[in-house]
């Protein structure tokens, strides 16, 4: 891939004055109006910082969850504006809409170096939608876009695709240069073994960098929801866990074709399926019951895992290995988590993307410190990974 236009690759005076549009992912979690876990917000501070200091207007835009075009107010941006204040030390203007009058005129009104933040894109679904009057609406609002959201850059909406068709200079914000940069490395020469630990729920949204990845990797453990599509392809039986049906195809035949690359699971902590409030928590070893429903790789799977996960090479994982949310089953997550940190300081190059997985990370006491590298994108960095083109990264300006 060709170099991209940085944010800083351009000097201070093309900013001053002019009115900056920067699509950040403050996606962050929201508890009770107060933000629980702030780290993508704290990695965009940087490329604001540099644009307020040259004298930019900048407009920050962001999705929070999925309202479905829908105004809900625990999804409002509004905490995200009162932690901007604290960290940019100003007073971030937040008129309480996306697009229409009362954004245009705030937009007018801002000075060199002031900030405003946008309401929640997708409480329109225009943005999913990638409509077009909405996307030229949201490009009218300034003269220069930055991409600052890396973990939506695989997403073609407005405000990450179809807005930068009214744009000449299309900017690279400092964290987006740093995860081109870093995992471009890694799909270029991964050192070697290249380990790949994939877990979470959906194969479908992974599978085309899974595909590419499996080829590459030397080895990929598979755990979490996933696994169970792998293991209902074995033929093994898997209770009442979700399984992927149309999926099941393809884990075949990646079976067959990788038999030693791919380990799967040999023990499970499950419980009754449907059991609400105290489950019966049970490991197995053989095949799952059919009344009943894995939530965490067993003991042996861990111990099994974690003799992969060695001090050496590069080691990619996404996706926790269970409902880790639940304490009950978050002890493979966490034997994963504390390993893969045992890795990076053995001396593995370590690589961990994905929403839940940082957040599975924090739960089990491991620093953010202790990977190589922590992307802020899940589905992003899979697919750059497995070289994928990520539309909001292909539109950018070329260096
Ligand atoms: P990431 O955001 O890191 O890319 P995913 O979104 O793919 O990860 O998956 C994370 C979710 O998968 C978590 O909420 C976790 O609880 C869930 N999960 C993983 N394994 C299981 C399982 N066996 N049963 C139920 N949920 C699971
Ligand atoms: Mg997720």
């Amino acid at each position: 891939m060709k170099k991209k236009l940085l944010v800083t690759d351009l000097p201070c005076s093309e900013y001053e004055g002019k009115r900056v549009f920067v699509r950040v992912d403050f996606n962050v979690p929201v508890n009770g109006g107060k933000i629980t876990e702030d780290y993508r917000i704290r990695r965009t501070i940087p490329t604001i910082d540099y644009l307020t200091r040259c004298g930019a207007r900048v407009i920050l835009a962001s999705h929070m969850g999925r309202p479905k075009g829908r105004r809900i107010e625990n999804l409002s941006m509004a905490p995200v504006a009162e932690r901007l204040n604290e960290f940019l030390g100003i007073k971030v203007r937040f008129p309480g809409a996306v697009v229409g009058r009362k954004v245009e005129n705030a937009s007018k009104k801002l000075k060199n170096g002031e900030v405003m933040l946008l309401e929640n894109l997708r409480y329109h679904n225009e943005e999913a939608e990638n409509d077009a009057d909405f996307s030229r609406k949201l490009a009218s609002l300034a003269d220069i876009y930055v991409n600052e959201a890396f973990g939506t850059s695989h997403r073609a909406h407005a405000s990450t695709y179809g807005m930068t068709a009214h744009f000449e200079k299309k900017l690279a914000g400092l964290m987006v240069g740093n995860e081109i940069k870093f995992l471009s490395r890694l799909i270029r020469r991964p050192k070697k073994p290249y380990l790949v630990i994939v877990g979470g729920m959906k194969i479908k949204d992974k599978i085309g960098a899974l595909k590419n990845i499996i080829k590459k990797a030397d080895r990929v453990l598979v755990g979490g929801g996933v696994a169970y599509t792998f293991l209902a392809a074995r033929g093994v039986s898997v209770g009442k866990c979700s399984v992927e049906k149309e999926m099941i195809c393809w884990a075949r035949e990646a079976l067959e074709t990788y038999k030693e690359k791919i380990i799967l699971p040999v023990d499970h902590v499950m419980a009754e399926a449907g059991g609400g409030r105290k489950m019966r928590v049970v490991v197995t070893g053989a095949g799952i019951p059919d009344d009943m429903t894995a939530f965490d790789i067993g003991p042996k799977t861990v111990e099994k895992f974690t003799s992969y996960i060695k001090g050496e090479g590069t080691v990619f994982w996404n996706g926790p290995m269970g409902f880790f949310e639940v304490d009950d089953f978050s002890n493979g997550t966490s034997a994963i988590a504390r390993s893969f940190a045992l890795a990076t300081w053995r001396g593995a190059t370590t690589v961990l993307g994905g929403g839940d997985s940082v957040a599975s990370l924090k739960k089990s006491g491991v620093k953010f410190s202790e990977a190589t590298h922590m992307s802020t994108g899940g589905g992003a960095c899979f697919e750059f990974l497995g070289g994928v083109d990520l539309p909001g990264i292909s539109i950018l300006s070329d260096s």
